[in-house]
């Protein structure tokens, strides 16, 4: 395999004090500036690198290894960048000079592209443009004919232009037009080369289409059915008024929610409709944007109530959000709450009556009553604020703060757009783990365990050892993240650091009775394939290997470490899925290649043989001409596939299919990039001498182990230990294997946490300690593996009857939720109150309450939960109800005589949300302000819904009217399912379950 070119050679890295001094200091302080290159950074890497750095320890078993972005990519053949990554949880952004530093000193895992990414200069923003706009290439002579290509939005249309020209070679002469489409086929002309592709509303997933003038004079697409136009399509469609889809214009559901919502909105979508907004355009508000969104808004409405269409495209109304605030822009996924918080503010602002704003100083209370410094505050916001939104959707609240030192109290009076109101949070979590016994054949056994949110991993160990009988001191947990040990935790860390996702798995590691000289390690224990060929482009001539299988932890009393007593202990532990080999076949090593003296053999014997417990290298010559490493993986694969059948016909009891009921397999983690470095080894001792692994210097490798056990070991080791040391440079004659020898089923290495044994670990002088965690490799040969190595029994494992008991749905009542808004609180530290008569920040408590209620009022469910100590989407069933929402309860405001409205509400429209905390779908249900009848949007599409359908646990955005605002239907309710359009299919369940595959897939007719 030839060198890779992605894979300089890496310089030697400075002091980890020195890497982290100098990449904080170019992370913090590179400007943004158009043109230049950033470059995205896996976060789970660049995490373990800042532990690394921040240990200030060369040998700590936190090293990185190669930079490894494996985890970005949609596959490992087109190195797609996946959709929806988020920065600073899936990827953090460098600019070029810290990516190349770090690249020089830690090179990059092989054959992955540097994702380097542009920062673009936008309207509103000057952003790394992570994701460009990719949209396909073709003529319109042959559309099926495309080319991918990517651009950025701040490129122009006549870079697209030259590059339709250059792919498919048409003439500098020949006179073209450029057409874009996207998928719901209306095709528009791009007339205007200078413009961007971002004002242009290119997106990515759309078409470019050049047409070339026939030499008739007419152009192609003069026929209509290649560049119809969608508008033209539907004019005979005639429909109730408002019931119309929203295309999803690629993640777009989010946007399409939020607008459904909007629509149905009475008050507000009639004042457009019948254009009072084109009086109240506030073209010189600087906190506007020039009526742009107003206008573009007025669109969208007008558009989906004019009944003439059953899907409208809102890409205008989308490109100018985007214009003007860039966290919409792009492709990727957004709350339909902060959408919708950022389109009244910009509504508000591009009509606000208000011209001129004057400079307000709010006062504080002082003791006043709350009547009149209410009436002030709402008097002062309308002088700076007054437009449809505030009439429509704004109300007041009370915040009191008071100092926990000097009890002073300070009450103010804000408006508000929406009521974000908490959930409640359940103080407890349910973890799903695996227990290894120490039993080494008892399978590994799958358990749901309830602990403490803010538990420690010692919690989690006592919630299991309840289930166990097995002392919680005998556990240990860890992080199994492609097939190594990711983290293994101490008793004492925070739970809050595991995340659901993570595959968690708690090893018990021994009874403790083994414990008789007191030293005992814990062994960290990976499983490996050598791979059939030879990485040269490593610069050394050892063997890949890569991960497999699930790693181990394992107790190992100080005196076992011996290479033999390893070798014994190891398949003693694997005995479930290793088989040793029969009497009969036991493999007895013969001798080959009389001479050894060539310098090859002597290298791969120092690199790629470990302490002498295999003496197999006389097959690794042969293998020099292997497959490639893909080849290998996917012959891997098969065998893996083919589980029992791969010649194992001895494997273990209860691997017959007998169990298979009630067993599963432990779900083999995707191959993400084969560990393969070059196998510096702990040669030449015969303990596992871990110091001497890690050790750069390998003349503390040198003297052969003073203990003398057998002979052959002795000779053995003695000459393995000069072999290495000397760097081929003093080569030892010949080597003498026992004849009569069998051949070991693995060898044993030492490695570091990350299962490669790379250079540049550990200086001289710097010793491994055995306080750390020591981690070993049992290195397989594939044919040894496979012959030996039960994959199918490896990965199995059962389910303890916790995983029966199914998670408790949590239901609570919308005024419970609403109740836990006005709760009394104390400010978190990081958000402390200045206190003016203590003159410092205090954290003071809180406490809102209700004062006024505009006529819409929005409720924002707070699902997506961030604290101290998780990260999460909350499932909870919040029972709201569709009529007779009362606030008199909560409104701080006495009802002074009749005339005031009454506050109850009745539900207009619900946004909803499916799926987890960064993905999803989201939709909405509706009532239809004419005939008052339930609909389901769900992007283009539109159905009846029912009322019991509508209080679920994606209810996410809840819109309420008051009732005295809300007036009978104008016309009777549509009867369902009878000749209704297309659009108006029978309703059906939305349970979700459909709405949460997908919100990228378009409809297309
Ligand atoms: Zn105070």
């Amino acid at each position: 395999m030839a060198a890779n070119s992605s894979t300089g050679s890496a310089t030697e890295p400075p002091g980890l004090e020195t890497q982290r001094r100098e990449i904080d200091s170019l992370n913090q302080n590179q400007q943004l500036r158009a043109g230049d290159s950033w470059y995205l950074l896996d976060k789970r890497w660049f995490d373990q690198w800042k532990e690394y750095v921040d240990t200030g320890d060369q040998n700590s078993s936190s090293y990185p290894g190669k930079i490894d972005n494996t985890e970005l990519f949609q596959d490992l053949d087109s190195y797609h960048l996946k959709e929806r990554l988020v920065e600073n949880e899936d990827f953090v952004l460098v600019p070029a000079e810290a990516w190349h530093k770090l690249l020089s000193w830690y090179d990059m895992m092989d054959d992955q592209p540097p994702l380097e990414r542009k920062v673009v200069d936008l309207p509103s923003t000057v952003k790394v443009e992570v994701y460009p706009v990719e949209v396909y290439l073709c003529l319109s002579s042959n559309l099926e004919n495309t080319v991918p290509a990517r651009f950025s939005r701040a490129d122009k249309i006549h870079a697209i232009h030259q590059m339709v020209r250059q792919q498919f070679e048409v003439s500098d002469t020949a006179e073209s037009r450029m057409w874009m489409r996207s998928t719901d086929t209306s095709s528009e002309r791009l007339r205007n080369l200078n413009m961007s592709v971002l004002d242009a509303c290119l997106s990515s997933g759309m078409t470019v289409i050049m047409e070339i003038r026939n030499v008739d004079g007419t152009w192609p697409t003069s026929r209509p059915q290649i560049m119809r136009n969608s508008a033209d399509d539907q004019d005979s469609y005639r429909g109730p008024p408002g019931v119309c889809g929203l295309t999803n214009l690629g993640n777009t559901c989010f946007m399409n929610s939020a607008l459904q919502c909007l629509s149905n909105i009475p008050p507000l979508t009639e004042y457009f409709l019948k254009n009072l907004y084109l009086e109240e355009l506030n073209f010189s508000n600087p906190l506007g944007m020039k009526g742009e969104i107003a206008e573009a808004y007025a669109d969208v409405i007008k558009q989906m109530w004019s009944g003439r269409h059953y899907s409208v495209v809102p890409r205008v109304f989308k490109t100018k959000v985007g214009h003007f605030a860039s966290q919409f822009l792009g492709y990727q996924q957004h709350d339909s709450q902060e959408l919708l918080s950022f389109l009244l503010d910009g509504l508000h602002e591009d009509l606000n009556r208000v011209k001129k704003k004057e400079y307000i100083e709010l006062g504080d209370a002082d003791g006043r009553p709350d009547q009149d410094v209410a009436e002030e505050a709402w008097h002062n916001h309308l002088r700076r604020n007054d437009s449809v939104i505030v009439d429509t959707f704004h109300g007041l609240f009370k915040s009191t703060l008071v100092c926990p030192e000097c009890y002073k109290v300070s009450v103010t009076f804000d408006p508000f757009c929406y009521l974000s109101v908490p959930l409640p949070v359940s103080k407890e979590r349910v973890m799903e783990v695996f227990y290894v016994s120490l039993d080494p054949t008892a399978k590994p056994a799958q358990y749901r365990l309830i602990v403490p949110k803010a538990g420690r991993v010692f919690d989690l160990c006592t919630a299991l050892s309840q289930a166990t009988d097995v002392p919680p001191s005998q556990m240990v947990v860890a992080d199994v993240f492609n097939h190594r040990f990711y983290k293994i935790y101490q008793a004492d860390e925070f739970l809050s650091s595991i995340l659901d996702q993570d595959d968690i798995f708690v090893y018990q590691l021994s009874n403790g009775s083994v414990d008789q000289d007191g030293e005992e390690v814990v062994l960290a224990i990976y499983l490996r394939e050598r791979s059939h060929y030879r990485d040269y482009g490593s610069g050394s001539n050892s063997y890949g290997t890569s991960l497999f299988g699930h790693p181990l932890l394992m107790s190992v009393p100080r005196a076992q470490c011996t290479q033999e007593e390893l070798y014994q202990l190891l398949l003693r532990r694997l005995s479930r899925y290793v088989r040793p080999p029969d009497p009969s076949e036991e493999v007895e090593e013969e001798e080959e290649g009389e001479d050894g003296g060539e310098e090859e053999e002597e290298e791969e014997l120092c690199k790629a043989q470990t302490n002498g417990v295999s003496d197999d290298e006389g097959e690794e010559d042969s293998e020099e001409a292997g497959p490639s490493k893909k080849e290998e993986e996917q012959s891997r694969e098969s065998s893996q596939a083919d589980g029992q059948n791969n010649g194992l016909p001895e494997a273990s009891p209860g691997s017959k299919g007998e169990e298979r009921a009630e067993e599963s397999s432990l779900k083999s983690e995707p191959d993400r990039g084969s560990s393969t470095d070059e196998s510096q080894s702990a040669c030449g001792s015969t303990d596992i001498n871990f110091q001497d692994a890690n050790d750069g210097d390998q003349s503390a490798a040198a003297e052969p182990s003073g203990k003398e056990e057998e002979d052959e070991d002795e000779e053995e080791d003695g000459e393995e230990a000069a072999t290495c040391a000397q760097a081929n440079k003093r080569l030892p004659g010949r080597r003498h294997f026992g004849l009569r020898r069998k051949k070991a089923l693995f060898t044993i290495q030492a490695v570091n946490s990350n299962g490669t044994t790379e250079r540049g670990m550990g200086e001289a002088g710097s010793s491994f300690s055995f306080s750390s965690q020591p981690y070993i490799a049992i290195d397989w040969d594939p044919d040894m593996k496979k012959k030996y190595y039960n994959e199918n029994e490896a990965e199995k494992y059962i389910k303890h009857q916790s995983m029966d008991v199914p998670h408790q749905q949590m239901t609570v009542q919308l005024q419970e939720c609403i109740a836990l808004f006005t709760t009394v609180e104390t400010l978190e530290e990081e958000n402390p109150w200045y206190c003016p008569t203590c003159k410092k920040h205090q954290l003071a408590t809180k406490k809102l309450d209700l004062w006024s209620l505009p006529e819409v009022l929005i409720i924002h469910l707070k699902r997506f939960s961030y604290t101290k100590y998780s990260r999460e989407k909350l499932e909870t069933i919040v029972d709201f109800p569709l009529r007779n929402l009362d606030f008199s309860g909560f409104l701080l405001k006495k009802m002074v005589n009749s005339a005031e409205p009454p506050c109850r509400y009745d539900l207009i429209s619900v946004s909803n949300h499916y799926g987890g905390l960064r993905d999803g779908h989201y939709t909405s249900y509706a009532r239809n302000k004419d005939n008052s009848q339930w609909y389901y949007f769900d992007d283009s599409k539109v159905t009846f819904a029912r009322e019991e359908q509508i209080v679920t646990n994606a209810a996410y955005l809840l819109f309420y009217q008051r009732q005295d605002k809300i007036r009978q239907p104008t016309v009777p309710p549509p009867v369902p399912s009878s000749t209704q359009p297309e659009n108006h299919i029978t309703s059906q369940t939305h349970d979700g379950v459909d709405g949460a595959i997908s919100c990228v897939s378009m409809e297309t007719d």
